[in-house]
């Protein structure tokens, strides 16, 4: 079995809080410094981004791999904004290999379409309205909103909490 498989299978399988780490066995201990890893990004990223709104470009990011923190863990910007930063000389260091090594690489958020439904409502926005925004069609914005669409990308998740926030609204999905 591929070993990031079954460090994904054991994320599911146990418990949030690990109380006791078998330093014997690498799958576990793999798992158990992601987490960490993870835990302390996270708490960062809660003193400097608490709503995760990139102060450079003023977009949401709800994925903590998203960002990128300096050093002295007094800045965070996301990373297109970062990548933007990178002075050219730098790139013309580089040079391109002509293939794509990844096709598609995005993690999918489960939707909610009660709550995506309800948070609509409440805010007083038409569906139609509400797709108009978000720049999709009104078709999908009725799909996220019966169950008929079970999981999102980054992209569409991160949209549709900017078409809030431009309404004036944020959820607990941002702090
Ligand atoms: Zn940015």
């Amino acid at each position: 079995m591929n070993i990031f498989r079954e460090v994904e299978l054991r994320a599911a399988s146990k418990p949030k809080k690990i109380s006791k780490v078998d330093w014997g066995d690498p799958v576990e201990v793999a798992f158990h410094l992601r987490e960490m890893r993870h835990k302390e990004r996270t708490t960062i990223l809660d003193e400097l981004v608490p709503r995760r709104i990139c102060p450079s470009c003023e977009r949401i990011r709800i994925n903590s791999s998203s960002w990128v923190v300096n050093k002295e863990k007094t800045e965070a910007i996301c990373k297109s904004c970062y990548r933007r930063r990178i002075p050219d000389k730098d790139l013309d260091k580089t040079s391109k290999l002509d293939c794509k090594l990844f096709v598609e690489m995005k993690i999918r958020y489960r939707v909610s379409a009660i709550e995506i439904s309800r948070a609509r409502a409440k805010i007083n926005i038409s569906v139609n309205e509400f797709a108009r925004q978000a720049g999709w069609s009104a078709a999908y914005q009725y799909k996220l909103e019966d169950g008929s669409v079970l999981t999102v990308t980054s992209e569409v998740a991160e949209t549709i909490l900017e078409v809030f926030l431009r309404l004036g609204f944020y959820t607990k999905d941002v702090l």
